[in-house]
């Protein structure tokens, strides 16, 4: 039943359930003999053991091993339950890298095993050890006996067909599945558990590239309304607006109308950085439909956007014959009744809106396309709804610059375009690292700035918006700015808690100047847009994630004028994410950054990629194995184009596999 907290409900999942490493006991080293900056695995008895307190709440535990022919430390952080385990006398293996410290051996959080009288038996065992990932209830030595027990089970484990074809096997000298679950838990060598693990993760990625491939197939032979390759109408948008499209937006566009020509449904992601132009993009491809009276739904996460979009080019798009309306949450009742009508009539053309615009009432006369915009923060399912107004085709958007191999990994069932340039003739946002000390004089140069109609966000975390306690705190922050600090300047408050007019009105002020600083939450980090903004004051940055930093980021500099990103360090900041905050500073190109940052983490946590139904990476980094995710992908495609439906006799058990894996990503993809 604990297992299922690891997420673990069958046999193969608990195969799966891979060491997160080894002990080596074929090669126990004695305390006399190891060498700074090695790893090893010792076996000793706990001489002395003792635990520090210094400032911080910090626990420092230190145990000194000692096996008769030397001496070693052990040291640990914050694991108070340690200092039971360890008590004097108790004989145990530790793992862990080799330190010379102040004169003296060390290991610093070593992975360890207590040897106790019955457990004596099977630590007596030589041979390379799994180390699991647990979770409460469950320990290390009962996992390793049931799953030591399960790869001994013939009838069980000849469940597990190979999936892979036989000459994939040959070719890239990997064992069979089952052989290959054997040596990643009880690995005869370090080799063995090496080239097992390529061969899962090379699985891994031919199953989501799999997946992918038979998306993307099936789409193609999903029809969709047929794009008109010259569009009158989109040509005088183009020729109406105040800029030249950049070389990337006009590629992007060629891209997506050229997808809509084909006769299929388009599933497309136009991926490009904070800033780079994608809302005109979408709006130009919505036009050639427009002109066949088709209509368009652009969809955005947070209500100011919409009104934000809406209000920006409505008027452009108004003047040359097309109808625009928004629906929100706050779309008050009768006027939504109104929008629904004529919606169901074909007389409103584009639509934007937010999740109200897939609510089940909702009807359209003819949906040509719908744009998801900031798409990472909808769920798969509400993506999916467009799928019920008569098969559009499907444009999502995302700002979160992911490198193309990773995109390509996560998103493998989607076309892919990317705006990889930001429009020219604007100054770099310069960003930088203050001291919390510095804040005042941060004010006084502030005040310079805005009483040059310049615009400044100051940003307070709020991880959860429903956090009532941070909101508080957000709330007195503000107070007591405006009643000091700011005091006779125009200076408001917008949170995510307040209702949708309201914030509404609140950005239609700080767009017109009459505010010029808005202390914020993190509403504001998707998508708005205000030229003036110059400013970007980010308390306690060390709270959000770099993906979000660059997104706040991205508020400012969007017009002509030199802005500025600040960064209120507070006074103490843990090493890591000082690293994460200089490489910030660092990079201003968001792709480079997200590349930077998966360099060091894995892909799961990182730099808010993972979404809600988006297809588990466990073992493959997108970076890292960028090779392997290519191989995966160019099989997939082969296969799937010599043989769509997998019907080949040696693919039964890989069709099994996909069925059970992905039943319900099978039904919903394909819709973005
Ligand atoms: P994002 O890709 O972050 O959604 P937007 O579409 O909001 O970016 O565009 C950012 C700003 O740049 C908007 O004010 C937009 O009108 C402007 N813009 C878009 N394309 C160009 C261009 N080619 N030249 C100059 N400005 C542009
Ligand atoms: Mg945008």
């Amino acid at each position: 039943m604990d297992l299922r907290r690891l997420g673990i409900e069958t046999l193969e999942q608990l195969l799966l359930h891979f060491p997160r490493e080894y002990l080596d006991r074929s090669r126990l080293s004695s305390l006399d003999e190891l060498v700074p900056g090695q790893r090893a695995t010792v076996r000793g008895r706990v001489m002395v053991s003792s635990e520090r307190r210094p400032r911080g709440g910090m626990r420092i535990l230190q145990v000194l091993l000692d096996d008769d022919r030397g001496r070693l430390q052990l040291v640990f952080f914050n694991q108070p339950y340690m200092k039971k385990l360890l008590a004097n006398g108790r004989e145990l293996l530790a793992s862990g890298e080799v330190a010379l410290f102040r004169g003296q051996m060390q290991m610093a959080s070593p992975e360890i095993e207590v040897l106790d009288e019955s457990e004596y038996q099977d630590a007596q065992a030589p041979g390379i050890v799994p180390v699991y990932p647990l979770t409460k209830g469950i320990r290390q030595r009962w996992l390793r006996g049931r799953m030591a027990s399960l790869l001994e089970r013939d009838d069980l484990m000849a469940e597990l067909e190979e999936i892979l074809p036989e000459s994939w096997l040959r070719e890239s000298a990997w064992p069979s599945r089952r052989e290959a679950f054997r040596q990643m838990h009880f690995p005869e060598s370090a080799e063995a558990a090496e080239l097992a693990l390529d061969r899962f993760k090379f699985e891994e990625a031919f199953l989501l590239q799999l997946l992918g491939a038979l998306n993307r197939q099936r789409n193609r032979r999903e029809k969709g309304p047929v794009a008109p390759a010259e569009s009158k109408l989109l040509d005088k948008f183009l020729a109406g607006l105040p800029f030249t499209l950049t070389v990337a937006q006009a590629k992007a566009m060629d891209e997506v109308l050229g997808d809509m020509r084909q006769g299929y449904r388009m599933n497309r992601l136009l991926q490009g950085d904070v800033g780079s132009g994608k809302t005109v993009v979408a709006l130009a491809a919505f036009l050639p439909f427009i002109e066949m009276g088709m209509q368009g739904a652009f969809m955005v996460p947070i209500e100011i956007l919409a009104v934000q979009h809406f209000k920006k080019w409505g008027p452009t798009l108004e003047a040359l014959g097309i109808h625009c309306a928004l629906l929100t949450g706050s779309t008050p009742a009768k006027e939504r009744r109104e929008l629904l009508t004529r919606l169901a009539d074909g007389d409103i053309h584009l639509i934007f809106g937010t999740h109200s615009l897939i609510q089940d009432d909702i009807r359209f006369h003819k949906l040509g396309l719908a744009v998801v915009d900031e798409q990472h923060r909808f769920g798969v399912m509400q993506r999916a709804s467009f799928h019920e107004q008569g098969k559009p085709h499907v444009l999502v958007m995302s700002a979160t610059p992911i490198p193309r191999s990773m995109a390509m990994t996560l998103y493998g069932d989607l076309d892919l375009s990317i705006i990889d340039e930001i429009p020219p003739g604007r100054p770099p946002v310069l960003s930088r690292l203050v001291p919390e000390a510095k804040r005042g004089e941060v004010f006084t140069w502030l005040k310079e700035r805005v009483a040059e109609d310049e615009r400044a966000f100051l940003i307070f975390p709020l991880v959860e918006e429903s956090d009532k306690l941070e909101l508080g705190a957000a709330t007195e922050e503000y107070e007591a700015l405006r009643d000091g600090e700011f005091k006779g300047l125009s200076c408001e408050l917008l949170h995510g808690r307040m209702n949708g007019v309201r914030k509404a009105e609140i950005m239609e002020r700080f767009a017109s100047g009459e505010t010029r600083i808005l202390v914020a939450t993190t509403v504001i980090e998707v998508g708005i847009d205000v030229p003036e903004a110059t400013v970007m004051l980010i308390h306690n940055p060390e709270r959000f994630g770099l993906s979000q930093l660059h997104q706040l980021r991205g508020r400012i500099g969007r017009g002509n004028l030199k802005s500025y990103c600040l960064l209120i360090l507070p006074d103490e900041l843990g090493e890591g994410a000082r690293t994460r905050l200089n490489l910030f500073v660092a990079h201003r190109d968001g792709f480079k950054l997200a590349e930077e940052d998966l360099k060091t983490r894995g892909p799961g946590d990182l730099f808010g990629v993972r979404q809600h139904g988006s297809p588990d990476l466990r073992l493959v980094h997108p970076l890292n194995d960028a090779a392997l995710v290519a191989e995966a992908r160019a099989r997939a495609q082969q296969l799937v184009e010599a043989d769509p439906e997998l019907l080949a006799p040696d693919l039964r058990a890989l069709r099994n596999l996909l069925r059970r894996l992905f039943m319900d990503r099978l039904l919903l993809s394909g819709v973005g």
